[in-house]
């Protein structure tokens, strides 16, 4: 099933359960704009190169479109209006002011140097200009991009513009507007989510975590969860995964990651295949890599008791009934990576009201922010019954269809 599928399967499932009615449906399925660009660049030996772009802009009802763009050889316009969808859904289960869009360019930034990567950067933001500004859709780093990549982005749009506008992208340098807090988030908000989940499994102190992904979210949730006393038994970047049942230190591997090694390179632990390290021994189960590395099979395999999504869509539909099934504490991805929107947005506040907040400012409202969407996805779960996931797109897709009839629609 492609990505897409699995996203308007998902929003199949809640839409039957709410008994929604069936024009808010037909909305929610359909993008309100969808860009396509091909981005010629001059690459560092002379020749030219093109590389296809997407943008995405699903709804904005709630609010201006928001949503990261990435860059990845296998993105396309399947995968970005999956992601586009769901940040329409993630944005209303934290219940900020903000609609859904998500962007893409095919490349393989590992084959661009840096010089290429900001010039590809800059064509796309002149390619997306006439159709973004902060009240309108405002982009931020996803796989690939980087608050280096935002900065190159404001700075190519505020060229076009002739204006400042910070509140064009978030995940921005600080020195351009950035908000402290903002790297961190989205690790943060789902180790926040970590601790409520500790709770319902009844564990008195904490457990064992494994996080496929060792990038900017994969790496703050493992420090932050390694900080708060949890044994991180299981690491994996692209190239594979580690295991260690007595524990692996994130900091450790982050400083030799930077230096140019993989994880397996780094570490002596266990050397383990994606799909080995996803079924391996633990308490928490937590995707940060990519879409749909929980398939049926590994979801039978699973030996975790919860699974915190905090890649977008990790988890295929088939997959999902397994875990169902078998009783397995699912955290959706629309609620346990919106740490990194819910940041964004203190940003682009920040950006629209020229203050700076402390960190602790910050990382007090984020964690604000989550419980009050965990405990109205527990509220609306009780209610309807069903899967966290269910519950989570039930409660915002009631936030958008109220919105919707509230504009008359
Ligand atoms: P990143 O580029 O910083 O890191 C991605 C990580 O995934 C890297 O460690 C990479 O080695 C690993 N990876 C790549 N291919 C892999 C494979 N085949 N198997 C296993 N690991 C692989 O990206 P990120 O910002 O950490 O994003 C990770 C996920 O979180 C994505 O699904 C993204 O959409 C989602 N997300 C990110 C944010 C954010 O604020 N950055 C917010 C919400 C959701």
């Amino acid at each position: 099933m492609s990505v897409f599928a699995n996203a308007m399967n998902q929003l199949d499932r809640a839409a039957g359960a709410m008994r929604l009615d069936s024009r808010f449906l037909h909305k929610l399925k359909t993008p309100a704009a969808v860009h396509q660009f091909k981005l010629r660049i001059k690459m560092d030996d002379g020749a030219e190169r093109e590389f296809p772009a997407y943008r995405v802009q699903w709804d904005r009802s709630r609010g201006p479109y928001k949503g990261g763009f990435r860059y990845f050889p296998a993105v396309d316009l399947d995968e970005v209006q999956a992601l586009a969808f769901w940040m329409t859904i993630k944005t209303a289960v934290v219940g900020i002011p903000f609609g859904g869009a998500k962007g893409g360019v095919v490349v393989d930034p590992k084959k661009l140097s840096k010089g290429e990567l900001e010039r590809l950067t800059r064509a796309f933001a002149r390619g997306l200009a006439p159709h973004i500004g902060p009240e309108l859709d405002v982009p931020a780093p996803d796989l690939n991009t980087s608050a280096e990549t935002m900065g190159w982005f404001l700075d190519e749009y505020e060229k076009i513009v002739g204006r400042s506008a910070p509140g064009v992208v978030t995940g921005k340098p600080i020195s351009l507007g950035g908000s402290l807090g903002r790297e961190s988030a989205t690790g943060r908000g789902g180790y926040y989510l970590l601790e409520e989940v500790r709770k319902i499994l009844g564990f008195d102190r904490p457990g064992r975590v494994i996080v496929q992904g060792f990038g900017n979210v994969g790496y703050w949730f493992a420090r932050l969860a390694h900080e708060a006393g949890w044994k991180v038994v299981g690491l994996a970047d692209s190239a594979g995964g580690i295991y260690d049942p007595k524990g692996l230190d994130p900091e450790k591997l982050m400083a030799a990651k930077k230096a140019g090694k993989s994880l397996q390179q780094a570490s002596t632990a266990m050397r383990l295949t994606q799909e080995d390290l996803l079924a391996s021994d633990c308490d928490v189960l937590v995707p940060a890599a990519l879409e749909n590395q929980i398939t049926e099979d590994i979801a039978r395999r699973l030996s975790c008791k919860a699974v915190i999504e905090l890649a977008n869509g990790p988890t295929t539909s088939e997959a999902d009934l397994v875990i169902e099934e078998r009783g397995i504490i699912l955290v959706p991805d629309v609620l346990a990576n919106a740490g990194g929107v819910g940041v964004s947005y203190f940003e682009w506040v920040q950006n629209l009201t020229r203050e700076s907040w402390s960190e602790e400012t910050v990382n007090a409202k984020l964690k604000e922010l989550m419980t009050a969407a965990w405990n109205m996805t527990l509220k609306t779960k009780k209610q309807f019954g069903g899967s966290f996931r269910e519950a989570a797109f039930i409660l915002a897709v009631g936030r958008l269809a109220e919105a919707m009839a509230a504009r008359g629609q």
